[in-house]
């Protein structure tokens, strides 16, 4: 093979550590893989979580002394209370779980807003990942979400790293936090295949049709932009993935 020859196929499949499966375009009904991070513990939710059940206990015996025994109120019992109640104000401001568990895969970035409700953007809907306070924000047009670096430490990392080999032009980090942040570990987080995603309300990115019928709809591998079948452009419109030969 001449050397331009192989130089040309070279460059038509750039290597990409891993992050993208090898098929640049999937079927959008197809079974999708991500990592479940739940948030670890940190001092702040121990100390609401020790606030919350003292301050339980303490208010439940002010009120049984006040109140509820027979022999008339007990003297202490008003202090019980206030305490209590000061104890369920601490935790209000330091333990309510803030950290949700985060979804990171092939779909994009999902957080588990409570038992039923997962909300998702995807790669190509990300505008910017950057710190915000003592953790890392990510923008996006429909929904934005931050992440603490004391409890999503892992999650960030797969972050990072994914985001790096997606949408490299939305991270917004400095060196230091970079290398603060880390590599993501192998093992890290629990792999699932994720639960299939509405396309509801979705429009093909090159050809702004509606994308109704799911079995109609592909996805660029890299940054899980939606095309129509029948408009799926020769190179990601987002991220410039080749498509098509
Ligand atoms: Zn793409």
């Amino acid at each position: 093979m001449p050397a331009e020859a192989r130089q040309r196929t070279g460059a038509a499949r750039p290597k990409r550590a891993g992050a993208t499966p090898d098929r640049p375009l999937r079927r959008r009904d197809e079974p999708m893989r991500e990592r479940r991070f739940a948030p670890g513990d940190s001092f702040r939710a121990i100390v609401g979580v020790v606030a919350l059940s003292l301050g339980g206990v303490a208010l439940g015996a002010g009120v049984y002394g006040q109140w509820l025994r027979g022999a008339g109120a007990w003297v202490g019992s008003p202090y019980l209370m206030v305490g209590g109640a000061v104890l369920l104000a601490v935790y209000l401001v330091f333990g309510r779980d803030l950290d949700r568990p985060l979804r990171i895969g092939e779909l994009g970035v999902g957080v588990e807003r409570d038992g039923k409700t997962l909300e998702r953007l995807a790669w190509c809907e990300i505008e910017a990942i950057g710190p915000k306070g003592r953790g890392l924000e990510v923008r996006g047009a429909r929904t934005s979400f931050t992440l603490s670096l004391e409890r999503h430490g892992k999650a960030a990392a797969r972050l990072v790293s994914e985001a790096a080999a997606r949408v490299p032009d939305r991270l917004q980090l400095g060196d230091a936090l970079r290398a603060r942040i880390g590599r993501p570990g192998a093992n890290d987080g629990d792999v699932l295949v994720a639960e299939p995603p509405q396309v509801v309300d979705e429009l093909c990115r090159a050809s702004e049709r509606p994308l109704t019928i799911e079995k109609d709809v592909r996805m660029c591998a890299r940054c899980a932009a939606l095309y129509h079948k029948a408009a799926v452009p020769r190179r990601c419109v987002v991220c410039d993935a080749k498509l098509k030969a």
